[in-house]
């Protein structure tokens, strides 16, 4: 393993293996954790070609609880879950770190693609500035699942929860991207230093100047393929 998977496997742990506190602020707040009631959360994943300075780390608000797409065999997040459930059941130890980061990976890169929300959001400027799935990070800023919508009242509640808990800058700090994408323009990632922050409005595509996603993401594009070829 590279010391930066070493790194984010330390913090993908105390998500995956979050308290019981944690988990009833969360839930508090109107989030739910995996299917079968334990504490364990998302942290997301980060491809095997990602790099510090060329990667990309793409974030969101929160994984959206669709009951008839996700409880169900071979539900959009059940490989996910599975992984995580698996390594939080076995415990941390070279084989069982190795074993999470490469079956929890596996499902995300599967699964991320098909999701509606990443076709709309980070896969047409990836494809732009030509950044391959396997050199990307994601994370939600709120690791838990909700039912409720985006631009709800409990969806940031629930972010803030959360992202008291796990700083979105800390994950930016440890990953070093090269730029943050985050589908959002109401959410607090923190101070990211001097790493290119894109973000937009996760359901229109606007950005904070109310340019369409059509009309800012050749300008986008180029920065972060000029940022990578540095
Ligand atoms: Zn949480």
């Amino acid at each position: 393993m590279e010391h930066l998977e070493r790194r984010w496997l330390d913090h993908a742990w105390s998500i995956v293996a979050c308290d019981d506190q944690h988990a009833l602020a969360c839930e508090g707040a109107g989030g739910a954790g995996m299917p079968g009631g334990t504490t364990a959360r998302f942290p997301g994943f980060v491809g095997p070609r990602f790099e510090p300075g060329k990667g990309v780390l793409c974030m969101g608000h929160v994984h959206r609880f669709l009951p008839d797409a996700d409880d169900i065999e071979g539900g959009r997040l059940e490989a996910v879950e599975s992984a995580v459930l698996a390594w939080r059941a076995r415990g941390r130890s070279e084989a069982n770190d190795v074993a999470f980061l490469r079956d929890s990976r596996a499902a995300y890169l599967t699964s991320a693609p098909t999701w509606d929300y990443w076709k709309r959001n980070y896969e047409p400027l990836l494809r732009k500035a030509r950044v391959p799935l396997e050199e990307v990070a994601f994370a939600n800023v709120a690791k838990c699942r909700t039912a409720t919508e985006d631009d709800s009242a409990a969806s940031m509640r629930i972010a803030r929860v959360c992202s008291a808990a796990f700083p979105p800058s800390e994950l930016v700090r440890l990953l070093r991207p090269a730029a943050v994408l985050l589908a959002s323009l109401r959410l607090d990632v923190g101070d990211v230093g001097d790493v290119r922050l894109v973000r937009w409005n996760g359901r229109t595509g606007v950005d904070e100047r109310g340019y369409t996603m059509n009309n800012w993401i050749e300008i986008e594009a180029a920065r972060l393929h000029r940022i990578r070829a540095r």
